[in-house]
């Protein structure tokens, strides 16, 4: 009897624990995939939004170290105004001569060389992306390509085929490729002179494996003003000088990486009161896949650009001044 009863148990369990149990381990798991899909999901985008706002806190740090040195500065800015007048009669929306006041005589002088040469005068203004590539890259460099703009992506380390096609595209559509760390992670960036210069390297390497060219050109993440780093800024811009490499900072910003996301409408403003300011502009965008309203605003910031009289929408080159927050702190 005590046999039986066993076999009894035991073919039970067979037939309908085992079933149970699997089911239960099978719900389990699709459970546990589902929620850690969704919590790197939410990392990647927590990491961005990080990423962006340290971004945006040195803009605010750098426009409030350029009022101070404005004051202190006005020679240079007489220079640049002579320099670079432009029309401004007429329209009163048109954004007045004006330069940020970092500049030397030297400096300005050197401003007139290469093909940039050929916009004498003008004023310019650079569009550039951070943080990319991502979905929006593509959108980004199809508007770029209908209004047959170029402008500049200041790059992270993606891994992937789509990502690939994105690096080659903006190579090959004549956009400048630029740098911004492979991770953007601060600790690995900033851990020390051999470890900025080891992250730097490879991401160029990948970079040239993948387009064919060799960056040159780099934005430190969170600007060269941020307050990270325990390492003085001053030595990583010297490392890259060294290797060939300039790094650019903005002067405009289109405040994108806020939280929550502002509209297209807002992005747009942001641009446009910020352009009012400066003869040379190099304006940040942020092209992460949530940044969707970026993508939206920028037909209309490339309308309002365009339709500014002597001004020129241009992709960062070597002959271009490169905008430097630490500069502007050095003369404070
Ligand atoms: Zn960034």
């Amino acid at each position: 009897m005590d046999r039986k009863r066993r076999v009894r148990r035991i073919r039970r369990f067979i037939f309908v624990g085992m079933p149970i149990l699997l089911l239960t381990f099978a719900t389990l798991s699709v459970v546990l995939t589902v929620r850690s899909v969704k919590l790197h999901r939410s990392l990647v985008q927590a990491r961005e939004e990080l990423n962006a706002y340290m971004e945006a806190q040195s803009e605010w740090e750098y426009t409030r170290l350029r009022d101070t040195a404005d004051a202190e500065d006005t020679e240079t800015a007489e220079v640049l105004s002579d320099e670079g007048a432009v029309s401004v009669e007429g329209d009163t929306e048109t954004p007045t001569a004006r330069e940020i006041p970092s500049l030397s005589k030297a400096e300005v002088d050197s401003l007139t060389l290469g093909n940039e040469e050929l916009y004498d005068g003008y004023r310019k203004v650079y569009l550039t992306f951070d943080d990319g590539p991502s979905i929006n890259t593509s959108a980004i460099l199809d508007i770029l390509a209908k209004y047959d703009v170029k402008a500049t992506f200041f790059v992270l380390r993606k891994d992937g085929a789509n990502n690939e096609k994105l690096y080659r595209r903006i190579a090959d559509e004549g956009h400048t490729l630029g740098m911004h760390s492979n991770t953007h992670e601060y600790s690995v960036v900033y851990g020390g002179e051999e470890a900025f210069m080891e992250d730097t390297t490879s991401l160029r390497d990948f970079l040239y494996m993948v387009t064919g060219v060799e960056s040159n050109y780099y934005r430190f993440p969170g600007g060269s003003s941020n307050r990270v780093s325990v390492v003085p800024m001053e030595v990583y811009g010297e490392l890259l000088h060294d290797n060939g490499i300039e790094y650019y900072d903005w002067n405009v910003s289109a405040k994108d990486a806020v939280v929550p996301m502002p509209s297209a409408d807002q992005i747009y403003w942001n641009v446009r009161s910020g352009l009012s300011d400066h003869e040379e502009a190099i304006i940040l965008f942020h092209d992460t896949a949530s940044k969707t309203s970026t993508v939206q605003a920028l037909p209309r910031i490339i309308e309002y650009i365009q339709s500014l009289d002597n001004t020129v929408i241009l992709p960062i080159t070597e002959t271009t001044n490169p905008i430097q927050h630490l500069r502007v702190q050095d003369n404070k």
